[in-house]
Formats: structure tokens, C-alpha cells, sequence
């Protein structure tokens, strides 16, 4: 049973707002474009990557066709929704960012699916136990399976707001921010998150308590035209949790937003790419405080602590900030 739950990777359906109409075969989608993305920072064509999987993290090198995929777009809908942001005259607007934002939820949304389908199997894994090791474990995987419904219901709620913004061409609601910085950083990840605290480690919302909806922000960090470019986007209340955690990257000073982006990624991102010798070389004392980091607030990590990111170690990077973008979409018919 356990194999069958490892290799579980449902649902297998295009995440494209139209979909299922025009829809064809479902691919492995990139959530980092191949080329120019996964492309620069590859060593032999691989990339390394760091994906936490049912508990356990996997650093693995794979080809720039597999790596940071998912099956969760069809081919026709992969290549025309993405085009704006993967073809030559591409340009940073609103919907550009919208594009990275609805990726790396689709990815997210897809991961939280098969997790909740993983859980909805761990319930059974208890046959044959005493009655009190039965008792213990339901209510231990009973309190993964609440977590992982509520994530999943919030990511779904986004999903339809994104998927009415782009059917109507109505972004009313959607904000964004994007930094570019002025070199090629060697990490690259696309997830949606719950910002739990902010950039110097104030809180921001509680996870797991009452029933108010928690924000979800879409975080995005991806080479671009030989740069990187960091992209967070969001729903949200003014002066709401996902707002107040732009702003509080934003407040940073320049030299230490591209330290604080990477660490951020170890934070709160499951789909981590890195160039490979970057990884291999860093020494062995960062390399385990960046792990230890991916894994806190898992199952199997510690638990997650507040962490001031300004001038956080290992310092990761001091790129400088080349460009700043802001967009707040809003109603074609208001003007
Ligand atoms: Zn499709």
C-alpha cells in the first residue's frame, strides 16, 4: 500500500481556465520554462532539484525536459497560455505576471491534490494495530487530512478567482510585484504559499486557527533574459497578510532582497531548481541550515520558527535590484 501511495500522481487534468474545452494530451508542463530558464541554469543539461515528497527531500539531478514539471496542463493549453512570458518579444506587464502567478498555483493546487489523495490513503495503513495505536494514528493523520482540505479548498477558491479574471479580461483584485535583478541567481522556484510571518519575522496570519480565510500568495523566481526575476502576486485584502508580506520585502534594502528571495524559496517553496555546481559547492554547514529550513513545518522537519531574512546566513547572494514592477489589475469597464 505504501508503494501505491508513493506512486499516486492523480489528478491528471489540464488546469488551463477553459479547460476541459480545446483541450488535448496532458504533458508535463514546466512550472520554469525550458528554455532560457531551466537552460540557464543547467550544467550538462541537468539541473538539480529539491523536492520534498511525502515527507522525505529529494535532491536530484534532472534533464531540463523533466525537471520542475507537472501533469497538470494539456499540450495545446501549455503553449498558448504560457507564450506571452516564453516567446522572443516577451515584455513584464500585468499579465505576464498574472501568467507566473496562475503556474505557480496550478502547481500548487495540483501538488495539494494528490497530497490530500495520499492522506484519504494513510487511513487505512493502521489495519491490524492494537486499538490504541488505531486511536493515536487516526487522530494524528485526521489532523493532516483537516490541514490538507482546508489548503486545498483555499487554493481551489483562488484558482476559480484567476480563472474568472482571465475569461473576462477583468483582473480587478489581482496584484503584483516583480524585482529584476542584475544577475543570474542559481535557484529558481514557482509555488503558491500561506505567508505565515514576514520578511523580519513579524506574524502575519495563524494557520490552523478559527475560520477566517487565509491569503495565498504566488511566488515566482525564474531566470529571464540572462537576470532573475522574482515575481509575488496575490488576492487580497488592503493591509491584508499577503500585502503587508510584499511590503515587507519591499522595505528591505536592495542589496539584501535577492538574499532574502532565496531564502525565502527554502522557506516556503516545494519546487526547488538549482544550478547544480552552485549546490555542490556551497559548504557543507549552509547546505544543511538551507535543508533544514525546506524541511521545518513538515510532518518530518522541526517546527517552523519566525526568521528575520534581513541580512539572513548564509548570505546567498548580494545581486543588486535592477528594475521594480507594480501592477494592481482593474475593471476594463471602470476606465
Ligand atoms: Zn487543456
Amino acid at each position: 500500500m505504501k508503494e501505491e501511495i508513493k506512486r499516486l500522481t492523480l489528478p491528471r487534468i489540464c488546469a488551463h481556465p477553459d479547460a476541459p474545452n480545446g483541450c488535448g494530451k496532458i504533458i508535463r508542463a514546466h512550472t520554469i520554462q525550458m528554455r532560457g530558464g531551466l537552460s540557464a541554469l543547467a550544467e550538462a543539461d541537468h539541473v538539480m532539484e529539491l523536492l520534498l515528497d511525502d515527507g522525505v527531500l529529494h535532491k536530484v539531478p534532472k534533464g531540463i525536459r523533466v525537471a520542475s514539471t507537472f501533469e497538470g496542463f494539456c499540450k495545446a493549453h501549455d503553449g498558448t497560455l504560457f507564450a506571452p512570458v516564453e516567446t522572443r518579444q516577451r515584455h513584464i506587464d500585468l499579465i505576464a505576471l498574472y501568467l507566473f502567478a496562475f503556474r505557480a498555483l496550478a502547481y500548487s493546487r495540483h501538488r495539494k491534490a494528490i497530497a490530500l489523495e495520499r492522506v484519504a490513503r494513510y487511513r487505512r495503513l493502521d489495519a491490524g494495530f492494537p486499538l490504541w495505536a488505531q486511536a493515536r494514528f487516526q487522530r494524528r493523520i485526521l489532523a493532516m487530512q483537516v490541514g490538507s482540505t482546508r489548503s486545498a479548498a483555499d487554493l481551489a477558491a483562488m484558482k476559480n478567482r484567476l480563472d474568472r479574471m482571465y475569461r473576462s479580461g477583468n483582473y480587478s483584485g489581482f496584484h503584483a510585484a516583480g524585482w529584476l535583478f542584475s544577475e543570474l541567481l542559481p535557484l529558481a522556484y514557482s509555488g503558491a504559499f500561506y505567508p505565515e510571518y514576514d520578511f523580519r519575522g513579524v506574524p502575519l496570519q495563524r494557520l490552523g486557527h478559527g475560520d477566517a480565510s487565509f491569503e495565498i500568495l504566488c511566488a515566482t523566481l525564474t531566470p529571464w533574459n540572462g537576470m532573475t526575476l522574482l515575481v509575488l502576486a496575490w488576492i487580497g485584502e488592503p493591509d491584508g497578510p499577503a500585502e503587508r508580506y510584499v511590503r515587507s520585502f519591499q522595505a528591505l534594502a536592495d542589496d539584501q532582497k535577492a538574499n532574502a528571495a532565496m531564502h525565502a524559496g527554502f522557506e516556503d517553496q516545494e519546487n526547488l531548481i538549482m544550478r547544480p555546481s552552485w549546490w555542490n559547492n556551497l559548504p557543507t554547514a549552509a547546505r544543511e541550515a538551507l535543508e533544514a529550513m525546506r524541511m521545518a513545518g513538515t510532518e518530518a522537519g522541526s517546527n517552523k520558527t519566525p526568521r528575520d531574512l534581513n541580512n539572513a546566513q548564509p548570505t546567498l547572494s548580494a545581486a543588486a535590484v535592477k528594475a521594480i514592477y507594480h501592477f494592481s489589475g482593474a475593471n476594463p469597464e471602470s476606465g
